[in-house]
Order: structure tokens, then C-alpha cells, then sequence
């Protein structure tokens, strides 16, 4: 069974080979993936996307998180899909 995830999420996700649930979350701009759930996700586009956070700022993160609302609520969307969690178990 596939599943769902709706089209503006998408970008967001690697699904397991199945298709049957969320592998990896994604980063649209770079390179960055976490097994850590939505919430990680949006922390990362959040540090990468405040120029007072010397260390991890990049422009092109910025220019996305202008254009794109990834706010509390799309990880609330992004939390209700089933994870690989036996592979988080490990
Ligand atoms: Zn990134």
C-alpha cells in the first residue's frame, strides 16, 4: 500500500522501498537528511535560514523558507504518515 502523502509534502520525504512509510526526511535545498521526524527537519531550515546563526546560515535555505511555509502545522502534516521506526529502534 502506498502512501498518501500529498503533493506539497512530497518534497519533504523518501519513502521506504515499499512505499509504505516515511525512510528519511528531507531537506529541499541541500543535502541534509534526518531519521529524527518533521520536527528536526524544520529546525534545520529554521538555524539554516537566520543569518544571526553565523554558523549554520546559507542564503539559498533563506531564499526557500521565504518562498515556502514550513511551519508547526505542515509537521504536524508530515507527523501523521507511518516512519520506519524498527529502523530507528536500532
Ligand atoms: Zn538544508
Amino acid at each position: 500500500m502506498s502512501l498518501n502523502i500529498p503533493e506539497h509534502l512530497r518534497v519533504y520525504v523518501n519513502l521506504t522501498e515499499q512505499e509504505d512509510m516515511i525512510n528519511l526526511f528531507k531537506c529541499p535545498v541541500c543535502s541534509f537528511r534526518t531519521q529524527l521526524g518533521p520536527g528536526a527537519l524544520r529546525m534545520h531550515l529554521l538555524l539554516k535560514s537566520d543569518p544571526m546563526v553565523e554558523t549554520q546560515y546559507d542564503p539559498a535555505h533563506e531564499e526557500y523558507m521565504k518562498t515556502t511555509e514550513f511551519t508547526i502545522e505542515t509537521v504536524k502534516e508530515l507527523a501523521v504518515f507511518p516512519k520506519n521506526e524498527l529502523k530507528w529502534a536500532r
